[in-house]
């Protein structure tokens, strides 16, 4: 059976940035070091991040930026990664970062593609990468403890296994290696259509983890009442809005632009919401509370509406209110607000404007699920692992990073410089672990 010393599952963000990191420090680098890749290539995550400009960090301060059970446990890995030692990772890719207006960090080129050849280059004449090959069980090798066996298998016929009546003839061609340290970087579960997957979970579990609720997170949301907002659909609008539960609990506000859709709402400000939506218990789902214009208090704004009232008589409130809203947003407010009663316009009809501007309230069914979400919460559980290392505390020498923990992290960069610190701790902890040395 072959040998390696590290065997990464996962050619993802923290895979190859796991795998770079070994290859490339004093005690890994004459370590033999094997990746296997459910997809036909590498990071497709990376390359999909940012709109394919791979916001992979943002500048300032990290604490607080995360969830999960333990929402400290990343703060050992952020002091042992600052934001130098992280600049200078990249820096040693090649990658040099820079900064947007809003602190979010990007490649200097703009483009994810770079960061992903960036990290295939680095590792490239010393860890194989083997694509198309799901990891299906991991054991340890033996009562010592010393080494683990990997099964694996063609990912294709993984899935045609699935699909494949009990009795098809067809065998599972399957591997096994052996392997001293193992690190997971599987990710989460959410855009299969890109590379999520639940396999990682369950190979954590057969190694005695176990794993916290799964939720999609950053995920647009379904509405209600999408249908008689259909005309709207396509519409952005810069807002700020926040969930309220039927037992009225509300989120903290999310602020930006909503893009509205024929079957809700998306946007980043709306995916920020979905995390109260889908971890509200309540059967009956609660709304969206809007305020559509977030920078006029309510008075400055019927003061507004009624100056336009009386310097255009004769206007419709179409033309009156045509500056505040996109058209078809304004047009549907109106409607709705017509079927309660007749606005007049008066002091008292502005006010009455004003108020449903910004008290906008639009009943949430749910999420669109893990299909469309940018990131899975929960995970396997934080306590059971070593934030110093890595490691696992039930299993040594097995690592786990990335996404399948139980961390989840803000929009604007975090979940990558989550993916990639975790990445270079475990990384460097695996090697130390191969030579018995401490990092
Ligand atoms: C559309 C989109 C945009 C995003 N934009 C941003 C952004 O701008 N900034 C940001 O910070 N975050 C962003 N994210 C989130 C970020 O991409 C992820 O959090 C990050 O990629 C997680 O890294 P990971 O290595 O843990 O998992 P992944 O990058 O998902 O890599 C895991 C890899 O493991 C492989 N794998 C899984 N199971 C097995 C198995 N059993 N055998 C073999 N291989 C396996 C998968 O195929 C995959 O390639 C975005 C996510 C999406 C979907």
């Amino acid at each position: 059976m072959e040998e390696v010393d590290v065997f990464i599952v996962g050619a993802g963000a923290a895979g190859l940035m796991a795998a770079c990191t070994i290859v490339n420090s004093t005690v890994g680098s004459g370590l033999s070091v094997r990746v296997f890749e459910r997809q036909e290539k590498a990071g497709s995550k990376i390359l999909a991040s940012g709109n394919g400009r791979c916001n992979l960090g943002h500048s300032g301060s990290l604490a607080g930026h995360y969830r999960g059970a333990d929402p400290d446990f990343v703060l050992p890995v952020f002091k042992l990664v600052d934001e130098d030692t992280y600049a200078k990772i990249f820096r040693n890719l090649g990658v040099l970062l820079v900064e947007d207006e809003a602190g979010r960090l990007y490649p200097r080129t703009m483009r994810s593609d770079t960061v992903q050849t960036a990290l295939l280059n680095a590792s490239a004449a010393k860890v194989k990468v083997d694509y198309g090959i799901e990891v299906f069980d991991i054991k340890p090798a033996n009562s010592q403890n010393d080494s683990f066996v990997i099964r694996f298998r063609s990912a294709e016929i993984a899935k045609k296994s699935k699909r494949a009546p009990k009795d098809n003839s067809e065998q599972i061609k399957d591997g096994q290696l052996r392997a001293k340290t193992v690190i997971i970087a599987s990710g989460g579960k959410s855009q299969p259509q890109l590379s999520g997957h639940e396999s990682g979970y369950t190979l954590a579990e057969g190694l005695g983890h176990s794993r916290t609720e799964l939720y999609p997170v950053l995920v647009p949301l379904e509405l209600e009442d999408a249908g008689r907002w259909k005309r709207s659909s396509g519409q952005r609008v810069r807002a700020e809005a926040y969930y309220l539960s039927r037992s009225g609990i509300s989120s903290p506000p999310s602020a930006g632009e909503f893009l509205f859709t024929d079957y809700g709402v998306s946007g980043i400000a709306a995916m920020e919401l979905a995390e109260a939506v889908v971890k509200d218990p309540s059967m009956l789902k609660g709304d969206l509370i809007f305020d559509l214009l977030p920078e006029m208090s309510e008075e400055s704004l019927s003061d507004f509406i009624l100056s336009q009232i009386k310097l255009h008589p004769d206007y419709s409130w179409e033309e009156l209110l045509i500056g505040l809203l996109p058209q078809d947003i304004l047009i549907i407010l109106l409607r709705n607000l017509k079927a309660e009663a007749e606005i007049e316009k008066t002091k008292k009809g502005s006010i009455s404007i004003a108020r449903a501007m910004k008290n906008l309230s639009r009943p949430v069914r749910g999420t669109r699920g893990f299909k469309f979400a940018q990131l899975t919460a929960g995970g396997i559980s934080t306590d059971e692992v070593n934030p110093e290392t890595m490691e696992s505390k039930i299993c040594p020498r097995l690592f786990l990073c990335g996404e399948i923990l139980d961390v989840n992290g803000d929009t604007g960069g975090y979940n990558l410089r989550w993916a990639f610190s975790s990445a270079y701790v475990a990384g460097k902890s695996a090697a130390a672990a191969c030579n018995q040395v401490s990092v």
